[in-house]
């Protein structure tokens, strides 16, 4: 038996962000960044709800907002009383909002304690409106919601069916101000979340049906996008694309590269979606002696043609790495910097942390500590070794 769960409204394409006229209620908290409040969307969505008599307060968040600010942000939130909760900006705005929201709720729990197998009884106080102003995490249709522990160099994977928003708006004009480096991260962080949501042994037909359209759309379009924000029909493709990759994992799971991922960017600060770009290729190389049909089946769909399938998946790994160089992304961790003896200190801390990802069951291969300890000194300087 599948459970599967999407907001209960998505409006998207076009004027997608007028959806907010026709929301009722009182109070609307905002949760959102610095960056997101410069470029004018916070006074948009404001008067928006304006229009439709919602009153609305701002609480800021830092980029990869820590446990501290979200303990603050749910005190806010208790102290105003708020009909909605606003997630606004990038994934870990909408992250922080999710959390923010739970504690609003909930003041008897700890960050650390969400997890998918509590009740949580949310929307006694408020319900979730989640607003995507890059396009990657998907973050606005899922249960997921990461947030960062510094003092442990750590990364929390917290989930909840109870997290998916009620209204997920999709505005295609809301990317338009993303830097180039940001379109190229976030449309990896998308495409990961397709490919992983696909191999994984929780795949159902409506994942598939997702995550196969979301990654025929990336490739079609990501390199377009990336190239010229303003080019409106590839924004739009990719902005979609995004939402429902999330759509697909949350109803699927993400596997290896997110596990890995979560760790390095943890430890080495790398940002969310460089991390998935780097890992993506070496993740299908390690799985792919697991789950060979289903990768060819994504390089069949998007126009690969070859004779057996595992010529079909070198070609796809192949694809996925034109496509990142073309984007400028490092193709592994010493590209981005970080020395060997930095590397080599930190090893047994990453493979200890990987190890503890609650996400490895989505993935189609087990890991174990050695194979962990490979991965990763494969993935800092791509020298070849045996899995
Ligand atoms: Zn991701």
């Amino acid at each position: 038996m599948w459970e599967i769960i999407f907001p209960r409204t998505i409006a998207a394409g076009e004027g997608a962000l007028e959806h907010l006229k026709r929301i009722e209620g009182k109070r609307a908290l905002i949760v959102t960044g610095k960056i997101v409040r410069k470029i004018g969307f916070v006074d948009k969505v404001a008067n928006y709800l304006k229009e439709a008599g919602v009153e609305a307060e701002v609480f800021e968040v830092e980029p990869e907002p820590s446990v501290e600010t979200i303990v603050k942000g749910g005190e806010f939130a208790r102290n105003y009383g708020p009909s909605w909760i606003i997630g606004l900006g990038g994934g870990s705005n909408i992250d922080a909002a999710k959390v923010i929201w739970v504690l609003y709720e909930r003041p008897d729990l700890e960050v650390a304690s969400i997890n998918p197998f509590i009740e949580l009884g949310m929307r006694k106080k408020a319900r979730l409106i989640c607003i995507p102003t890059t396009s990657g995490s998907g973050s606005e249709a899922t249960r997921a919601t990461v947030i960062t522990n510094p003092a442990e160099e750590r990364k929390m994977e917290l989930a909840n069916k109870e997290l998916v928003p009620d209204i997920a708006i999709i505005d295609p004009e809301l990317p338009m101000t993303m830097p180039q480096k940001l379109v190229a991260d976030t449309g990896l962080d998308a495409l990961t979340h397709a490919i992983e949501a696909y191999v994984s042994p929780l795949r159902n037909d409506f994942s598939d049906a997702l995550a196969i359209k979301a990654i025929q759309t990336i490739f079609k379009h990501l390199r377009r996008f990336y190239g010229n924000p303003e080019d409106k029909e590839a924004r739009e493709k990719i902005h979609n694309a995004a939402t429902m990759a999330g759509m697909a994992f949350t109803n699927s799971e993400v596997g290896i590269v997110h596990a890995l991922g979560h760790v390095i960017g943890g430890v080495f600060h790398i940002p969310h979606g460089r991390a998935m770009a780097i890992i993506l290729p070496y993740s299908i190389e390690y799985n792919a002696r697991e789950a060979i049909e289903t990768y060819a089946d994504i390089a069949r769909a998007i126009g690969i043609e070859a004779k057996t399938n595992s010529e079909a998946v070198e070609k796809l790994v192949e694809a996925i790495r034109d496509l990142e160089r073309e984007l400028g992304e490092p193709a592994s961790l010493k590209e981005t910097g970080i020395s060997l003896d930095e590397f080599e200190k930190k090893l047994d801390d990453l493979v200890n942390k990987a190890m503890k990802s609650v996400v490895l069951p989505g993935n189609p291969r087990a890991l174990n500590l050695d194979e962990a300890r490979k991965l990763f000194t494969y993935i800092y300087e791509r020298k070849k070794v045996d899995f």
